[in-house]
């Protein structure tokens, strides 16, 4: 990379900037002084998520494809590669370009980190353990994964990329990090994408049924987005014998029938339960087994479910007070929904707060948010 960079400061590239995780970290890593670079097709990321970002002199968006070679002249320090829709309606929408966007787009990214001379790491998943039948999941574990299925266009490629990621490290020495990501959840999820936290959620704030999949003993372990960004960050840091696959995941595991009841009560919801079948593939049992993460990262996510719940609750009111055109009345709605004593000031300076109010007027279509809830969703 260019010999003019600031100690400390870095020009880093972010894949899959506008979504939800990927602003995140773009946000992490302008707070902590280096240049970045988001690329991003808005298949699923949305502008709204970067727009309190987009004035920043550190920070450029470009609408980009990974699919399709990206250049730059000037070159990068690090990228992290998250572009890829994550939850099973978007990556099944159009398997195929969600094995190209793993495969093509690995390549893609890994040719640049050759060329810029970048450390690269990839956001891979706890989806390549598919059903597990070992239970906490270890990275060891080679996974239970149907390469024939409706989550195979997701999972197989992830797995392709994951095997990239090795060869291009052995054939050619490139710096590489795979951090495995247990299900995430945090503000600026997108409500309509029917990942289960988001769904309960905007489901017991409208007062719809909340839909439980299967008889909803199924398990999956929530890390709050702060805490897995912080991992991300970690595990970049680490020398460049330290290449992974390391899981990245909140190791406290809830049926969906449990988590149903804690977003109902830290709501104070009246929505009922409804059962729907299970989508095919789905995993039973998930949780990562995080002992690597702590040695070798000092990682351990802190943020407990029922308050990182309590912030994702209050990010989701205060997008559907904005869909219902109301303002001063969003931050006593949030402050009852949240279960927690809410700073109007400090609130409205978070930023997804400031992000979601400047966006949804540019974009109409989430203007039927409310209604859209109501109707019955795909369920993969
Ligand atoms: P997301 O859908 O919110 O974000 C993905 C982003 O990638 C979106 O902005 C989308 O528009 C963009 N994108 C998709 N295909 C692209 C392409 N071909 N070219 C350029 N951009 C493209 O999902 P997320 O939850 O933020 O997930 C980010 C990454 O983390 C993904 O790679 C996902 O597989 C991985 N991951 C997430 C979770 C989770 O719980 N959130 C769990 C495991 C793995
Ligand atoms: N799920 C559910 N109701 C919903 C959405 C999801 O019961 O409205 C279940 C889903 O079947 C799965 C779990 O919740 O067992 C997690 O689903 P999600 O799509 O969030 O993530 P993934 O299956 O990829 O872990």
């Amino acid at each position: 990379m260019q010999d003019s960079a600031k100690v400390g400061e870095k020009r880093i590239l972010v894949t899959g900037a506008a979504g939800f995780l990927g602003s995140h970290l773009c946000e992490r890593l302008i707070n902590e002084g280096h240049k970045v670079v988001g690329i991003d097709n808005f298949f699923t990321g949305k502008k709204r998520n970067v727009a309190h970002l987009l004035s920043h002199p550190c920070f450029e968006l470009r609408e980009h494809d990974i699919v399709k070679p990206f250049t730059d002249e000037t070159g990068f320090d690090e990228i992290y590669n998250l572009a890829c829709p994550a939850s099973p309606i978007h990556y099944q929408y159009d398997p195929v370009q969600t094995t190209k966007t793993c495969v093509h787009g690995a390549i893609n990214m890994l040719d640049l980190a050759r060329t810029s001379g970048a450390r690269i790491l990839q956001a891979s998943t706890s989806e390549v353990y598919g059903d597990p039948e070992i239970h906490p999941q270890p990275e060891h574990y080679r996974g239970n994964v149907s390469s024939i299925g409706p989550r195979a266009c997701y999972d197989e490629g992830k797995r392709c990329a994951e095997s990239l990621f090795f060869d291009y490290h052995r054939e050619y020495g490139l710096p590489i990090k795979v951090v495995r990501i247990f299900n995430t959840y945090g503000p600026r999820m997108d409500p309509l994408d029917g990942r289960v936290v988001s769904n309960f959620i905007v489901k017991a704030l409208v007062g719809d049924d909340i839909t439980i999949y299967g008889d909803g003993s199924q398990t999956r372990s929530f890390c709050f987005v702060d805490d897995l960004i912080d991992g991300f960050i970690r595990m970049m840091a680490t020398g460049d014998d330290q290449t992974g696959p390391v899981n990245l995941g909140n190791p406290e595991e809830f049926t969906m029938l449990e988590l149903a009841d804690l977003v109902t009560k830290a709501i104070g919801s009246r929505s009922k339960t409804a059962f729907l079948p299970l989508p095919k593939d789905d995993p039973t049992r998930r949780r990562p087994d995080i002992t690597l993460a702590k040695a070798m990262l000092g990682w351990s996510p802190m943020m407990p479910l029922r308050l990182g719940l309590a912030e994702t609750i209050a990010y989701f009111a205060s997008l559907l007070a904005d869909e219902r055109g109301t303002t001063s009345a969003s931050d006593a709605d949030v402050a009852r929904l949240s279960g927690r004593r809410v700073d109007t000031e400090v609130q409205r300076h978070k930023p997804g707060f400031a992000a979601s109010k400047s966006a949804s007027s540019s974009e109409p279509s989430r203007a039927t948010l409310v209604s859209r809830y109501a109707k019955p969703q795909m369920t993969g």
